[in-house]
């Protein structure tokens, strides 16, 4: 029997992961946050709540499927990660999921995380097992919260950043803290520097810069220059980093050059949205976002509005 997987997605490569074979663990956008930065579009509903929101079994079945495929299980991964489309730590599967996992492969399990749910010590014992933690800080400020991660109901920054550091204390694996600049929001001295005492406190191995790189879901989502993203690291410590484009690697480089040329064709027959892309080549929305972004990254190709939806195209 041929299984679609509609779970697991890539190899895909990852600026922060090399290449990374991705789980998805909840529908679309199921999320806490609704960040105006958001590359997959709007959280219709930010939630908060724990469920099985994908059931075990189906995840079981896609993770089987995938590594009884030796082409698939071929791929040299830097990493699995759980991720996707969505906050992972919403699913209560999640421990079960990495157990699974672990049976299966030596590969390191890297955990992408928005980290809302880390004040929560079950979520936190978790999540431990995994070898890499990758939560992400944006705002220190509620106001800022609110207007530039729009979270569900209920969520409160300084609750996160308290989970943050009972992660902290409890987890002997990495955590590598993202913290994405929005012009004009989260980029002013006052804020820096609240920034700069949470993660005094939160003592992250790694504290990993960065910028809106494609439109997110509303145009006050403005990218900082790379100039003033080298101008604020130090401030972070020696453990920070701004995070450096993709580079390519020979073992990977096939597979995702293939894609990109595949991608290519298509957009030189005509322009094509995002989703125009997952249908005709059978790609999930976070991959066909991942190979544009190297794709826009690289100078290939250009995104325009037309009629209120976002089309890309060739550069000729
Ligand atoms: S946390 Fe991630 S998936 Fe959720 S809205 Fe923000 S950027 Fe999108």
């Amino acid at each position: 029997m041929n299984l679609a997987l509609t779970h697991i997605f890539g190899p895909v490569p990852s600026r922060r992961l090399g290449l990374s074979l991705g789980v998805d663990l909840v529908p679309f956008k199921t999320c806490t946050l609704d960040c105006i930065y958001c590359e997959l579009g709007k959280t219709a509903a930010p939630v908060n709540k724990r469920a099985e929101y994908v059931p075990y079994e189906q995840l079981e079945r896609e993770i089987k499927t995938f590594f009884a495929s030796k082409d698939r299980a071929s791929h040299k991964l830097d990493y699995i990660t759980l991720s996707g489309s969505g906050e992972p730590t919403l699913n209560t599967a999640l421990p079960r999921v990495i157990e699974l996992l672990q049976k299966l492969t030596k590969t390191p399990i890297a955990l992408l995380t928005i980290g809302t749910l880390f004040n929560d010590p079950e979520v936190r014992r978790e999540a431990a097992a995994v070898n890499v933690i990758l939560p992400s800080l944006d705002v220190v400020s509620a106001d800022l919260f609110a207007v530039l991660n729009r979270p569900a109901p209920g969520l409160d920054v300084k609750k996160i950043i308290a989970g943050l550091i009972a992660l902290r204390d409890e987890y002997r694996g990495k955590i590598w803290l993202e913290i994405l600049f929005c012009r004009g929001l989260n980029d002013n001295p006052k804020e820096i520097k609240r920034l700069v005492e949470a993660v005094g406190v939160i003592k992250p191995d790694k504290v990993q810069l960065n910028t809106v790189v494609r439109p997110g879901t509303m145009i006050e989502a403005v990218t900082v220059t790379q100039a003033f993203l080298k101008e604020v690291l130090p401030k972070f410590g020696p453990q920070a980093e701004i995070i450096a484009p993709f580079s390519k690697d020979s073992d990977y480089g096939k597979t995702i050059e293939k894609t990109e040329e595949t991608i290519l064709a298509t957009l030189k027959r005509r322009p094509c949205t995002k989703s125009d892309l997952e249908q005709a080549l059978g790609l999930k929305a976070v991959e066909v976002i991942k190979i544009l972004d190297l794709m826009l990254e690289k100078g290939e190709i250009k995104s325009l509005e037309h009629s209120g939806k976002r089309y890309f195209q060739t550069i000729v």
